[in-house]
């Protein structure tokens, strides 16, 4: 196999890890399903990133609750990372509307997992020091 063939396998397979190194991996933004995508690097080089192809974004992943909590702060509009972005100026079409969702989801999404994950260690510390 050659250099370059190795270094796209590695790249390949990394992905394949940040995939299942996530519970219940999903994409951030429309819960869709994340796997390797092809694609060149910064300096034009060919390499993998994660990604998903039904809202064609390169993404992190994310556990699928996250997500399914965000969506629907999202959409209930309680809640929306971007406050530039009114659901009004995405409204003309179902693509723009998919794109306002998708894009406010995905940032709340991550804004969830970082919130929970603060909270548990709070409630962990306290527990830990029968305050509770
Ligand atoms: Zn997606």
């Amino acid at each position: 196999m050659s250099k370059e063939k190795d270094r796209l396998k590695i790249d390949y397979d990394r992905c394949l890890e940040q995939i299942n190194n996530v519970e219940n991996c999903v994409c951030e933004g429309c819960g869709g399903k994340l796997e390797p995508i092809k694609t060149v690097d910064n300096a034009g080089t060919p390499t993998y990133w994660v990604g998903c192809k039904h809202c064609s974004c390169f993404r992190s992943g994310i556990e699928k609750e996250y997500y399914k909590i965000a969506r629907e702060l999202v959409e209930d509009n309680v809640l929306k990372p971007y406050h530039s972005m009114s659901r009004a100026d995405y409204s003309d079409t179902p693509e723009k509307l998919e794109y306002y969702y998708d894009s406010q989801t995905a940032g709340l999404s991550h804004i969830i997992r970082v919130i929970h994950q603060m909270l548990k260690e709070k409630f962990n510390d306290k527990e830990a020091k029968n305050e509770l």
